[in-house]
This record gives C-alpha cells, sequence and structure tokens, in this order.
C-alpha cells in the first residue's frame, strides 16, 4: 500500500551528508530550525534529516533510538517555538514525504509531507470536498493529523479513514480512524511518525465549494495578522472561553519584547517583526499568562510546541 505513494522530493537535497549516511536521505547538522518555522525563531538540532522515504524515516528514527538520543518530527513548523539554544537530538524534516493518489469513492492517499494547501488545490480540482478545516494557514498534512487542526470550519481527524505511522521501534504501521484518538487539538501520534494520511472526502459542487473556501480565507485574513509571521494561536482556549479575548480584554494587545509583539488583530497570536528571539517571544508569554491570571483567574495553557534542549 505504501508502494503506492510517489515519494518525490519537495525540496532540493542538501549537498552536505548526515553523521549517519544513507542513500534516502540528507543531513545537515548546522542549519537553524527558525528558519524552517513560520515564527522564524531559534536554534539548530544536533542532527537534522531529511528523509524522502518511508524507509528513510524508519532508518531516522532507528537509528536515533540505537544512538539513545531524543528525536522530534518537524512538518511546516507552524505549531512550534523553539529555543534560542536550538534542540538536542534528532529533527526528523517531513516536508520530502510527498505525493497525492486518489482511489474511488473519495478515498485520498497523502504522504505526511504535503502542504495542506496543496492538498487542497488538488482535491478541489477532482470535485472533493470536506477539507474547508484546513484553509487559512499553513500546514503539512502530517501536522494537521497530528495536531487534528482546524476550528470553526470542524477538525482533520474528521476526514480522516486511516494513517499510517512509523514507530519507534521502526515498525510501520496502519491506524484506523477509531485508534487514532482525536481530540481538541491532540491525537494518539505524539510518539509515533505519520507517514501517510487517507481522507475520505464528499464529492462536492465546485462553485459553491470554491465559495466556501473563499469566504473562510476572507473572514481569517479579516480577524488574523496572516502577513506576519507568527505560530497562529499561542494559548489554548480554556473551556468555554476564548484565549484571545481573555488576552485581549486583559489589555494585553501590542505588548512587545524586542521584535515579538501580541498581535494588535489578535490577542492570541504572538508576531515577529523580523529578528525577534525565542527569548523575546517567552517574555512576552510570561507576561500575557501573569496578566491574564491577575485579570481573569484563568490560567492559560499553551497551544504551540515548545522545544529546547533537555534540562534547559
Ligand atoms: C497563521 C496561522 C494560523 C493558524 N491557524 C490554525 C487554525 O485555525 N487551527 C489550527 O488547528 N491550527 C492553526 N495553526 C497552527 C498550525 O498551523 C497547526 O497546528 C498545524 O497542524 C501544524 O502543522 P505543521 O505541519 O506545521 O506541524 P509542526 O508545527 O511542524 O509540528 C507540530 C506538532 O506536530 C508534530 N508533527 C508534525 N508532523 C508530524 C508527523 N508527520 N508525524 C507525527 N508528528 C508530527 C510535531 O512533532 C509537533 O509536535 C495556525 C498557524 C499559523 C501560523
Amino acid at each position: 500500500m505504501i508502494s503506492r505513494i510517489d515519494f518525490r522530493p519537495l525540496i532540493a537535497k542538501s549537498s552536505r551528508r548526515s553523521e549517519v549516511p544513507s542513500a534516502s536521505w540528507s543531513g545537515a547538522t548546522t542549519t537553524r530550525l527558525g528558519a524552517l518555522t513560520t515564527l522564524g525563531v531559534g536554534g539548530s538540532a544536533d542532527v537534522l534529516c531529511r528523509p524522502a522515504s518511508v524507509a528513510g524515516v524508519r532508518h531516522a528514527v532507528t537509528s536515533a533510538v540505537t544512538a539513545g538520543r531524543p528525536w522530534r518530527v518537524l512538518g511546516r513548523g507552524s505549531n512550534l517555538l523553539i529555543d534560542d539554544a536550538g534542540v538536542d537530538g534528532w529533527v526528523i524534516d517531513l516536508r520530502r514525504l510527498s505525493g497525492i493518489t486518489f482511489g474511488d469513492d473519495g478515498l485520498v492517499t497523502v504522504g505526511a509531507g504535503v502542504n495542506t494547501s496543496v492538498l487542497l488545490g488538488a482535491t478541489r480540482r477532482r470535485g472533493l470536498g470536506g477539507l474547508e478545516c484546513l484553509v487559512g494557514y499553513p500546514a503539512t498534512v502530517g501536522g494537521a493529523v497530528r495536531m487534528n487542526a482546524g476550528g470553526r470550519w470542524g477538525a482533520t481527524g474528521e476526514r480522516i479513514e486511516s494513517v499510517v505511522v512509523v514507530d519507534r521501534d521502526g515498525a510501520v504501521r496502519e491506524v484506523t480512524h477509531d485508534e487514532c484518538a482525536f481530540a481538541y487539538r491532540s491525537s494518539a501520534f505524539a510518539r509515533s511518525v505519520i507517514v501517510e494520511a487517507r481522507f475520505r472526502l464528499p464529492h462536492v459542487d465546485p462553485e459553491a465549494y470554491r465559495a466556501a473556501v473563499e469566504e473562510i480565507q476572507t473572514t481569517k485574513a479579516a480577524a488574523q495578522p496572516l502577513q506576519m509571521r507568527s505560530a497562529g494561536c499561542m494559548f489554548r482556549n480554556p473551556e468555554g472561553l476564548s484565549a484571545g479575548r481573555l488576552v485581549d480584554d486583559a489589555g494585553m494587545l501590542g505588548l512587545r519584547h524586542g521584535d515579538a509583539e501580541v498581535s494588535p488583530v489578535h490577542g492570541n497570536f504572538v508576531v515577529n517583526h523580523g529578528s525577534a528571539s525565542a527569548a523575546d517571544v517567552f517574555r512576552v508569554l510570561d507576561d500575557v499568562r501573569a496578566e491574564v491570571q491577575r485579570v481573569h483567574g484563568v490560567e492559560l495553557e499553551l497551544e504551540v510546541e515548545v522545544w529546547r534542549r533537555s534540562g534547559t
């Protein structure tokens, strides 16, 4: 089943070889991870590798485990805040896992590294809909499944039929929808690598669907600072409340440290004006949490995932 997928490279191979050479991946030890994220802050990983196949992913995971090193998976980096000192261990960048195959009855099989905007375009051209939940933000398919990304217009997991993962022992496994444990911004995949996702999508009227997608884009563009670097919503919405509204009501819009600022447009976004450091972003987040706690008595939890070296 995996062999049906065409894992074409999306990005050029690095000219350097990783510490553990392999024909199925390339690696570099010096790339600043911040450059691979939408927020744009953060240092390097000890090892960064870019597998272009499922075999390459298995090799990366088992090599890291055998070496006794921590490993993490990087998608589009749109939900990550990476520390200035970077991270220890291995970062496995999945952007080269590409390929979209169409089956019968709206079945679509997608490599985990495919951009969700590419998936949206390809499915729409086939008269398939149901992916309104993915409109208006950058992500890979693997990251969207892992986070069960979405919002007002649904969540990714609702359209998933099954997911193929590589486990930490290198085993490849197909996981059914019911086993995915989709919940608010979470799934069962905290310790596995999603390499492929199978969506079951409804046939739709192309014009009506296009209009719906454009309306969502317009709504989001009016309410969110989409032209600025950010990691989307920094805090989870507390039960029955909007984190952005709590920040706004606490008077924190526009709070700024260095080049990191609480967006004046949306209280749950911290934007990078160009040269923010992770330290700037952490200071903004600390101040916001303290003030929201003081004003509203509510403790905000991070939605953005923080990556930092062990013990720091
Ligand atoms: C402007 C903006 C708007 C946003 N709006 C929304 C929104 O409306 N709704 C929403 O839910 N999110 C939103 N986000 C956040 C983000 O886009 C989503 O969380 C997205 O799903 C992250 O996907 P990614 O590929 O960038 O994952 P990353 O940020 O790279 O990773 C996020 C997590 O997923 C893990 N991961 C990534 N790929 C895989 C994989 N293949 N297998 C296993 N684990 C993996 C990573 O290890 C990490 O734990 C927004 C972000 C931005 C910048």
